[in-house]
């Protein structure tokens, strides 16, 4: 790499890599986060939070990694971190445990895994490639999912592993009672599922989600995240795009496949593209939240209809941000 009017500038290694395109968004959930419940050591833990996770991503991409590795990697950070629901950090269902969802999806050759209600998994994220790459299928779940996930030696954690007070008080609130809730205590509403997507070297794009969901949820409830073209969606052709909100209505609204449809069948651009499914699609049904997306020439759009959205990108110029508020 050199620096050349003051941007990093990579020689490219071979024809068809383009180091000056790679580019990383990541998101840690979006909604109505409360300024003055954000102290500022609060907020120091989540941008250091989303900051490891970037860069994370981002060395892979830098060392010439595929974009399916970086959102691997990012959202992997992510999932290890407490502060976030997703992995480590999930909400309490109904009957106290955690159910996880994730997917991944890969813009070159479309391929795509995901799980749904898997348990005592640490890294759903995973989880979800192995069942791209490893099955003959793209969404396993519950119980399924959790022998599919000793049988590829995947790592597992114990319960203990995944407790959280601030969650378990979250849930307690609501414990016995029909409420479901979304991430979020009556102060502080938010929805703090993560994910990633990439563009890397050779030009192919990635996404990827990870969610504990909602607290309370039943039934094996099953959100957007691991719903492919719902939480999660790539193409190089236009974009790829990770969701978080009010999963029920951003099923409805097919949310992360519209915005690659709005551009590749009436070539709107991206920002347009996601500011008609954010701003206009998801609003009159109840969809919360935000997403965060890229195209296939690296830029990248953050766009969310609430008050904040946990999040990161690193463009071409090599310079990483993070923001929670608007
Ligand atoms: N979309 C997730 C779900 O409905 C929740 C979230 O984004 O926090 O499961």
């Amino acid at each position: 790499m050199s620096v050349v009017n003051g941007r990093p500038t990579f020689t490219n290694p071979e024809p068809g890599i383009d180091m000056n395109k790679i580019a990383l968004a990541i998101h840690g959930g979006a909604g109505t986060i409360a300024s003055e419940l954000m102290t500022p050591a609060r907020e120091k833990a989540y941008r250091e939070a989303l900051d490891l996770a970037l860069r994370r991503g981002h060395a892979v991409l830098e060392k010439g990694g595929a974009a399916l590795d970086a959102v691997e990697t990012a959202v992997r950070a992510l999932e290890d971190s407490p502060l976030f629901n997703a992995g480590r950090g999930s909400v309490f269902n109904a009957d106290g445990q955690h159910e996880m969802d994730a997917s991944l999806m890969s813009g070159s050759d479309l391929r795509a895994g995901a799980v749904a209600g898997v348990q005592n998994v640490k890294n759903p994220i995973s989880l979800a490639r192995r069942v791209m790459e490893n099955s003959s299928h793209v969404l396993i779940s519950g119980n399924g999912a959790f022998e599919f996930a000793h049988q590829q030696k995947v790592e597992l954690e114990d319960d203990q592993y995944f407790f959280d007070d601030f969650r378990y008080q979250q849930w307690k609130e609501v414990a016995g009672s029909d409420r479901i809730q979304l991430d979020h205590s009556d102060k502080e509403k938010k929805f703090g599922t993560v994910g990633a997507v990439a563009l890397d070297a050779s030009g192919h794009l990635a996404a990827a989600t990870s969610t504990g969901g909602m607290t309370n949820k039943k039934w094996q409830r099953v959100g957007d995240s691991p719903i492919i073209g719902a939480g999660t969606y790539a193409n190089d052709e236009t974009c790829a795009i990770s969701c978080t909100g009010h999963g029920e209505s951003f099923i409805r609204a097919v949310a992360a496949h519209d915005v690659h449809a709005l551009m590749a069948y009436k070539g709107l651009s991206l920002a347009e593209a996601v500011r008609v499914v954010v701003h206009e699609k998801l609003p009159p049904l109840d969809g919360d939240g935000g997403l965060i997306a890229i195209d296939r020439d690296g830029n990248i759009v953050l766009d969310f209809n609430c008050s904040g959205m946990y999040r990161g990108q690193v463009a071409a110029d090599g310079v990483f941000h993070t923001a929670i508020f608007r």
